[in-house]
Parts: C-alpha cells; structure tokens; sequence
C-alpha cells in the first residue's frame, strides 16, 4: 500500500478496514496458492465428494426442475470443477438443471476461475459461470452453495477487555494502537482475562443471517469448510501467511494472506436465528470419511501409477488425519428447515 506523503500521518484504520483493504490487494496481485495450499488444491477427491453431496442434496429436494449451484471465494476454481466433473459424468440430470455462480471479488481469481470451468461449457453450455462481488445478487429461486475457506479470509474486530474498560484494535503505521470502545456482546456467562482479545467477523454473521433469511423461504442447502472453532471465544487468532511462512499480520499489508478462525457458534446462532436448520460442525475428517474419502481415493489408486497412487493416499491422509488438516478444518451444513439431515451430518445444533 502506497505511504502517506511525508510529514502526514495516517490516522488509526479500524482492523476490519485495514484487512478488508490488505486482503482485497492481496487478492487482487497475488496468485492463489502462492502462500498457502487448500483442500481442493490437494486432491481431486475432495470437490468429487461436495459434488456428490450437493447432487445427493439436490435429490433430498425432490430434484426441482432449476437449481442453483454457488460457490463463494472459488479461489482457482478447482472446487467447483472437480464437482462439475463428477456431476457431468456420474448425475447428467442435475448438470442439466443446473446454473452456476461465483461469488469472488479478485477479478485475477474470476480468470482463473473461468479458465477452469471453460472444459464443461461444449456439452453443457448451460453451466457458463455467472460471476458475482456479494452473495447479495445471487438469484432467487433453490440453492446449493459451497464455500471452502472462504470465511476465514473476511475482516474481523477485535476487542480487548483492559483495566480501563473496553478497547478496539485499529492500526496505525503497521502496529496496534487501542480506541475505547461499548463492550462488545459476548457468549454468556464468561469472565475474561484482563488483555483477552474477542474477535467478531461481521461480514461472517451477514452470510449466515442472508442465507438464513434465503433457506426460510425457498429451498437451499450451504455447506461450510473453514479452520476455526466451536468454543465461542479463542483469543487472537489473526495471522498472516507471506512467501508460503508465517509473518506479521500488520506489516507489508496487501503482501500477505490475512485470515481469522471462524467462530461457528456465533455463525451458527445468527443462521439459525434467521431461520435455517444448521447441522454441526463435524471435524473435515469425519465429513469426508462418511462420504467416502478412502473409498474414493482406492478406486482411483487401483487405476493410477505407484507413484500417482502413493500420492492419492498421502493426499486423502492429508486433508483426513487428525494431526493433519483432519481436526483443524471443520464442516458445517445449513438447509431449509424442510429438508431432511444433509449427507455427512446426523445432529442438528439448534
Ligand atoms: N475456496 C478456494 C480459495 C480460498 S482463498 C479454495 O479452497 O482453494 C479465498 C477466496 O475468497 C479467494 O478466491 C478470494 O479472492 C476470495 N475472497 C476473499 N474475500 C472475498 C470477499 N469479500 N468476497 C468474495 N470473495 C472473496
């Protein structure tokens, strides 16, 4: 980000500001995976089996003769081709009732993207992405959405309870500085630390309230991959990758990736609040093991050289194993009140 002219400061940048403002140059410079590598990035299995999810969700609808199928912040577009992939092939009927639409703001990503879905559109050429900045425009009508690792990467405040009261984290020239704030609403019954940092993503709890607000009235099914936690409060969990390594979240803004774990209790409370069913979390592991993960990966092994094999395995390990993205990375569905348990799921939250 350019410097302010000499001899001028810039004055404090609420954090949500200042990482809309770094992630948006991020985004919008930098190709994706130059920092860091995601699941759909690791095996091609893991957009097989959310393709497999979404067709079989689309059944629980009672297959409805039009569909929506979204994906917010697609990244390179690998997720949703890989579940094109298995839908053309394996559920021709839903890939005929399809529409799909991309909710990214990086126009570098909405290339990629378009890249990646161009192989679909001779045969089916009623899958040609709609592209969209905000979950806001997307039509109206039955939805399924997927977002992987798309809300970790949304702006979040922080809040820190000090003996002078409550205070929010802005920044200024690349350090923290702290502005007294109105206690920020918290989980009930907790006593803080002096110095323990809250964080809220509001851009998070829009998504859930907007898609809440959707599933109450017309039919639809989201399905949530994202790092984060179940607890309510984790202190600061604000960080930064640059060059592929951990650095420091306020310097060299617009170089690095700056993300948040996700707070799926609060996500969970605002969709159900609007109105949708909401089944979780269960950890990236259990989902993709329940919907076939191993199985999958033998099948393509059996087919594949010793070397790609052992590297399908290692994958599949990978994105499954606790140590691994396993238990970090957790799956959270919400649906229509109407529709019955999503696949992978059997608890209900609300
Ligand atoms: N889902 C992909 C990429 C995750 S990276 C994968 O799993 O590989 C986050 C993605 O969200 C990028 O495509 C980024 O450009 C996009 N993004 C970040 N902030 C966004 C916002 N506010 N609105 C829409 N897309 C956003």
């Amino acid at each position: 980000m350019p410097a302010p002219p000499p001899g001028e400061e810039r004055p404090p940048e609420r954090l949500d500001a200042f990482m809309a403002r770094a992630n948006a140059q991020y985004y919008a410079t930098h190709p994706l995976l130059s920092d860091f590598i995601t699941a759909p990035e690791i095996s091609q299995v893991f957009g097989e089996l959310l393709g497999a999810w979404a067709a079989m969700v689309w059944s629980s609808m009672g297959c409805p003769p039009r569909i929506i199928l979204a994906e917010a912040g697609p990244g390179r577009g690998t997720l949703m081709a890989d579940m094109l992939r298995l839908i053309t092939s394996r559920v021709p009927a839903f890939a005929q009732v399809l529409t799909v639409h991309l909710v990214e703001t990086s126009p570098l990503m909405q290339e990629a993207q378009a890249a990646a879905l161009a192989p679909f559109l001779a045969r089916f050429p009623n899958l040609s992405p709609v592209w969209h900045t905000t979950l806001e425009s997307l039509p109206d009508g039955p939805l399924i959405l997927v977002a992987n690792e798309f809300l970790d990467a949304l702006p979040i405040r922080q809040f820190l309870h000090t003996p002078e009261g409550w205070q929010e984290h802005y920044v200024q020239d690349g350090a923290f500085c702290l502005v007294p704030c109105p206690p920020p609403s918290l989980p009930d019954g907790r006593t803080l630390d002096p110095d323990y940092v809250v964080e809220l993503c509001e851009p998070a709890l829009d998504v859930a309230r907007l898609l809440g607000r959707r599933f109450a009235r017309t039919p639809g099914a989201a399905l949530i991959v994202d790092y984060g936690h179940n607890s309510g409060l984790t202190g600061d969990s604000l960080q930064a990758l640059r060059h592929a390594r951990p650095a420091k979240p306020l310097e060299a803004a617009g170089e690095a990736d700056l993300t948040a774990h996700v707070d799926f209790t609060a996500f969970a409370a605002a969709a159900l609040h609007a109105g949708a069913e909401v089944w979780g979390t269960v950890t990236q592991g259990t989902f993709l093991r329940a919907l076939g993960l191993m199985e999958r990966t033998e099948q393509l092994a059996a087919q594949a050289s010793p070397q790609d094999a052992a590297t399908l395995r290692s994958a599949a390990h990978r994105l499954a194993a606790p140590e691994k993205m396993g238990h970090l990375f957790r799956v959270m569905a919400l649906t229509s009140p109407s529709l019955p348990a999503p696949p992978g799921f059997d608890e209900r939250t609300g």
